[in-house]
This record gives C-alpha cells, structure tokens and sequence, in this order.
C-alpha cells in the first residue's frame, strides 16, 4: 500500500485504514500476500485463497465446540471423597446472588452468547455465497454486527483465566478435566485461525454485487 498526494477523488478505489484512519489509495496485493497501512502496519487487505471457505469453517466450529462447551462437564475435584462436577453454566451461575449477579449477565455473554451469535451471523452472510446463490437480503448487517462484535467475544479469554485459576486449584483438590474444557481449548486455536485468515474487505467486496 503507498501513500500519494493528492489521492484519488474516486471513492471506491480509497480505503481506510480501520486502526488509524489513514486514507490511501487502494492496491490490491498479489495472490497471497497482505497490504499493510504504512503507519500502523495494520492489515488492510489480505488477498488469501478461499477466505469464505475459511470464515466459514471457523464459523461452524466455534457454533459446534459452543454446543459441547455448554453441555459436557468442564470440571471434576475430587477432594476427602467429595465428587463435585462443574459445567460452563455453573460457572456462570456462581456469581448470581447478591451484588455480582450483573457478572452473570456479562459472563454469560462474553464467553457464550455473543460468540454464538456473532458464528451465527457469519453463517447466515456467507453460507449462500459459498453455495453459489445470492446474499440473503440482510447479509451485509448481519456481517457487520459479525464485525462489530469480534472484539467482544471472548470464549478463548475465559480458557486461559481457568487456565491460571486450575494452577491454584490444583493444590487444593484432584482436578480432572471434562470435554467441554478442551472443546474451550480448541476454540482458541479456531478463533486464531479465523483472524488470521478473515479480509473484511475481500468479504465486503463479494457481498457487494454492484463490485463482485
Ligand atoms: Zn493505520
């Protein structure tokens, strides 16, 4: 990406950088490489294959690990011959009584509601195009809201807390690990992988019809 002035007066062929409100001319990389703002380095344009594929595939897994993180066991302590098993929805219940309850609410969104709907919203923008049909008529809000809440989820961020809690616990009691802690754990590696491969402008431009 380069810098010239004056810039283009044509506004589909500028672009801003969404980290530092830089405005350039727009270059779209070679096959496979990425155009960094010459500011902030940030990623503007990544022209990587099969960028629906991907968003796709991260989609469905992080709906599919949602669904085992919510109803497998997450964790069993066994200490003095006491047996107590915990799933996700009763971490998130702990803090209903009394003044913590707002926590319930928040957590229960963070780590599940909104990473739930924001896969959600992904499918419903981008599973017609991989089929070949036409965006359903909300595809563009639905991608935005899809946008607008990626810096809100934060299934993977609650994996690494029990992370850091499990090392004091582990002196306390015996701590067996349930399938929904790994269905956790394997969300993060999604969640990498489907930053690392989501151009919103390459979205944007496949479901804008007028620029396909
Ligand atoms: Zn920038």
């Amino acid at each position: 990406m380069r810098t010239r002035h004056p810039i283009s007066e044509n506004l589909d062929s500028l672009i801003a950088c969404r980290s530092c409100d830089l405005l350039l001319d727009r270059v779209i990389p070679p096959p496979g490489k990425v155009a960094r703002c010459p500011r902030c380095h940030h990623v503007l344009i990544s022209n990587k294959r099969n960028v629906i594929d991907n968003t796709l595939a991260g989609a469905i897994s992080t709906a599919i690990l949602m669904v085992a993180a919510i109803f497998f066991p997450f964790i069993a302590l066994d200490e003095a011959g006491l047996h107590r098993d915990a799933s996700v929805m009763d971490a998130i219940g702990a803090f209903a009584d009394g003044w913590s309850a707002p926590l319930t609410i928040a957590v229960a969104a963070f780590i599940v509601v909104i990473p739930v709907t924001r896969a959600a919203a992904l499918i419903y923008a981008l599973l017609p195009l991989r089929l070949g049909k036409k965006p359903p008529s909300q595809a563009a809000r639905s991608f935005r809201l899809a946008m607008a809440l990626k810096p809100w989820s934060m299934a993977e961020i609650f994996i690494v807390g029990v992370a850091v809690a499990l090392v004091k616990v582990t002196d306390l009691a015996d701590v067996s690990l349930g399938p929904s802690f790994w269905a956790f754990s394997a969300l993060i590696v999604v969640v990498v992988f489907e930053n690392s491969t989501l151009c919103e402008w390459t979205i944007w431009r496949l479901l804008d019809p007028k620029r396909r």
